[in-house]
């Protein structure tokens, strides 16, 4: 078995063990261009990624609702060696408006991204035709 094909045959495993219905939804609509989330009805909650109970309080009455596409770079690294990413990659932390901090791809030359820069959604369709999303600096072209 190659690397590849290990990649693959053990995130299909991870996959089959921890998916469950929200995440099943997030990944169904990212493949739509859609970027949402669940918002508990009780709390009013966003939370990311989507939970099949409210974390805060722990409801489970829950509603989709879309995310925001900007917000601000908080933090970021980049690695060498990265699961189902070509490498380098460069990941972060996003503050989304309402949402709170997301973990992230980031795509962007490593020396040009500096904390606090506003930055945008993309949705990157991968080799298997799943879709991810990540960011990049705002009104940068593509
Ligand atoms: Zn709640």
């Amino acid at each position: 078995m190659d690397i590849q094909e290990a990649i693959r045959t053990y995130t299909r495993k991870a996959v089959s063990y921890y998916g469950d219905a929200q995440n099943d939804e997030f990944f169904r609509r990212l493949k739509q261009k859609e970027f949402v989330s669940l918002r508990c009805t009780r709390c009013g909650k966003v939370m990311f990624p989507p939970r099949p109970v409210c974390p805060e309080c722990h409801s489970g009455k829950l509603e989709w609702v879309d995310l925001p596409r900007t917000g601000t770079l908080y933090a970021f690294t980049q690695q060498e060696k990265a699961f189902r990413f070509s490498a380098p990659d460069v990941i972060g932390l996003v503050e989304l408006e309402g949402v709170g901090r997301i973990t992230t791809k980031i795509k962007g030359n490593f020396e040009q991204l500096v904390i606090d820069m506003r930055v945008e959604l993309e949705f990157l369709e991968l080799d298997d035709g799943s879709v991810v999303h990540q960011f990049r600096p705002a009104g940068q072209k593509k």
